[in-house]
């Protein structure tokens, strides 16, 4: 594969498990780099938001003023949530409520199936080839509505546990943490979907100058 094919895809790394992701990202085709400032972003073609604790990273994001670049980032390229990233993302956050980037139709409510102890391995059907999916829940919130342009791709029980709005992904679980990475590379397709297009749109607008 050439470096064209190779997207370079960011992970939020204040907290949480994102170097798993980094991994993850890399072993989907995809160039990983931890992101910790703002203005790493303009380098990327794409983010991940990772698990760990969303109150956490709300005021890292509140106290190194990335919070709006974050939001404007993720309203013009692909983002992809899980867990707490997941949480970030909602238009909603319930249990309790608290603030969010309000990039997916979604509410999400926070540790819904219950404490630490009750985290669980399930294995689901999805609409990725390739049959079920393992799903790992670590203190897992629950996306209780979905706005009409949100595609449910997978559910626990009859609550969406991975989902897309356009170039906008969020799960409930960990698939980093699994070893198959039929999830990330779904991600690394969108990201170089969306990256041929504003290439595309940009070489368009060079032209008609
Ligand atoms: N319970 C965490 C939160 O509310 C999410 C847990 C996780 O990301 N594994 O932010």
């Amino acid at each position: 594969m050439t470096k064209l094919d190779t997207p370079r895809i960011g992970v939020l790394a204040i907290q949480g498990d994102y170097a798993a992701h980094a991994t993850a990202l890399a072993e989907a085709g995809a160039e990983p780099c931890e992101v910790r400032k703002p203005e790493q972003l303009a380098e990327l073609d794409g983010l991940v938001l990772p698990g760990g604790e969303s109150t956490t990273m709300l005021k890292f994001l509140d106290k190194h003023h990335f919070f709006l670049a974050l939001k404007e980032f993720c309203g013009r390229r692909p983002v992809f949530g899980t867990c707490a990233g997941s949480i970030l993302l909602a238009r909603e956050v319930r249990n309790p409520a608290q603030r969010s980037l309000g990039i997916l139709d979604a509410v999400v409510e926070r540790n819904a199936y219950g404490r630490q102890i009750d985290s669980s391995i399930l294995t689901a059907e999805t609409l990725l080839p390739g049959g079920p999916l393992e799903m790992v829940f670590i203190r897992a919130p629950r996306i209780a509505e979905t706005g009409a342009d949100v595609e449910v791709m997978a559910r626990r029980d009859s609550f969406p546990t991975l989902v897309r709005q356009g170039s906008v992904m969020a799960a409930t679980f960990h698939p980093e943490l699994s070893a198959d990475r039929r999830v990330h590379r779904f991600f690394v397709e969108i990201v170089r979907a969306s990256r041929a297009q504003s290439k595309a749109a940009q070489a368009g607008a060079t032209i008609s100058i």
